[in-house]
């Protein structure tokens, strides 16, 4: 009765996995947001490096990781699997629960596995500067990190309502030594449009990336980074399941569903994809991916063509997406904030290959306190979807007096979101209606085809 299954630092896959080999369809062309036509490497060149467009497009099965960035990858990983003894004895469930504890990195999410190897294709290609966005910080800290690590310099636009309720998060990003902008700012022309129009703007993740891509675009030395939606990043994400299948097989397991919290996609990808692997392959497993009722992106959006972006400065992807001009609640959960979703859970989810679910943010929070109190570890408010849906695949079985293997994907802990679990104790959380009508405006703005 094992409780961590734990590798090896010699058992660190040694290549990333890429489900673009395997789909059954082939992935929705990405079009120029000029021409509508389908986008060439080189329009992509002014804000990525090749090493990384390459991967966008890839359809090799593997990519071998660059011995570099596997150096920096021990610094936590492989990372343990945790087997919840104490929350399955709390449910009373036939139930295995198993969950992949990416809370160990220096950041504290499995965010730093894409800024290591992002960081590492720019400086190769004599990048100086990385211009990024992020939302609750995860993304900015990570982002931070892999640049002080590769030499590279990092500007970070944060959304305005996570800069203002979570300056600790700021404070990481500094101390790696980036650079942060509560974003809109007046340093680009997308923020100063948006600040004619609303001085008082709460920020949004596609506003900040509109900011931080227009940075890259008019500074030669600098390129873009993204921390989720795109190929490559659920790419380099693949190790968070490749480690996984490998510690199940220690303990002779394999899990009848895979779960993880869905905001851009990447750590959904990165557990599930090789799973489906398997999948494709003809094995019976399940993958659901979580996302919050205050933005369903996958459970209410149309699949369609958008913009990554508010300005639609980005290609246009195919991807069940609330609007590029959509500014969700100011949930705690901040990193479930973007309008759209990753171009590849989207076709999968659109195919019927995965599943999704929508869930509240009280009953979440309720979540996030059994598994404090039951396995010790305070999750990340986005983490803590995935533990609701584990825990109510864990009382299915129970109802059915079935076994069931479940595996969910612990993406980071929650020691920097502390005022949310504060204002969850003091009674003061509350649930955010499925904000209809604002989707339904931003919806008007989708591009035409
Ligand atoms: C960013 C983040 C997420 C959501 O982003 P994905 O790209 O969907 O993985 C989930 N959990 C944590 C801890 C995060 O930092």
């Amino acid at each position: 009765m094992q409780t961590k299954i734990v590798l090896d630092e010699t058992e660190i896959p040694r290549r990333w996995y890429n489900i673009m080999a395997d789909m059954p369809k082939p992935p929705a062309p990405v079009l120029h947001p000029g021409t509508k036509k389908p986008v060439t490497p080189d329009d992509l060149k002014p804000i990525f490096p090749m090493g990384l467009i390459e991967q966008e497009v890839s359809t090799k099965r593997w990519i071998d990781i660059p011995e570099e960035v596997l150096k920096i990858y021990a610094l936590w990983r492989p990372s343990p699997l945790f087997r919840a003894h104490r929350l399955e004895a709390y449910l009373k469930t036939p139930a295995r629960i198993y969950y992949k504890n990416e809370s160990f990195s220096p950041p504290g999410s499995h965010k730093p596995n894409t800024a290591v190897a992002q960081a590492y294709y720019n400086k190769k290609e004599g990048i100086k500067r990385l211009a990024t966005e992020t939302g609750a910080g995860q993304w900015g800290s990570a982002l931070a990190m892999a640049g002080r690590f590769m030499g590279i310099d990092v500007t970070v636009y944060m959304v305005r309502v996570s800069y203002d309720q979570k300056p600790y998060r700021r404070i990481l990003m500094e101390t790696w030594g980036a650079n942060v902008h509560a974003s809109p700012t007046e340093l680009t022309n997308a923020g100063k449009k948006v600040l004619a129009e609303d001085p008082s703007s709460p920020g949004s993740l596609g506003i900040a990336i509109s900011e931080a891509v227009e940075d890259a675009v008019s500074h030669a030395d600098t390129n873009y980074a993204l921390g989720s939606v795109l190929n490559h990043v659920l790419i380099h994400q693949s190790i968070i399941g490749l480690e996984a299948k490998e510690q199940l097989k220690k303990v002779n397991d394999y899990p009848d569903v895979v779960i993880a919290s869905c905001g851009g996609g990447s750590n959904f990808g990165g557990i599930a994809f090789p799973f489906l692997m398997d999948k494709f392959a003809g094995k019976a497993v399940r993958a659901l991916a979580v996302e919050p009722a205050s933005c369903p992106t996958l459970t209410k959006g149309p699949y369609t063509y958008d913009f990554g972006d508010e300005a639609g400065l980005t290609p246009l992807v195919k991807m069940y997406t609330l609007g590029h001009n959509f500014v969700p609640p100011g949930i705690h959960a901040g990193g479930l904030r973007y309008h759209g979703d990753s171009p590849l859970v989207s076709q999968f989810y659109n195919e019927g290959i995965i599943e999704a679910v929508a869930y509240n943010q009280l009953p979440v929070f309720e979540a996030a306190m059994v598994f404090a109190r039951t396995e010790g570890l305070i999750p990340a408010p986005e983490s803590a979807h995935a533990i609701l849906g584990a825990i109510n695949e864990a009382k299915q079985a129970t109802e059915e007096g079935k076994e069931r293997v479940i595996l969910f994907n612990l993406s980071g802990h929650g020691h920097f979101d502390l005022s949310a679990y504060d204002s969850f104790l003091r009674g003061k959380l509350q649930d955010y209606e499925y904000p209809e009508a604002e989707i339904k405006k931003s919806l008007k703005d989708l591009p035409v085809v």
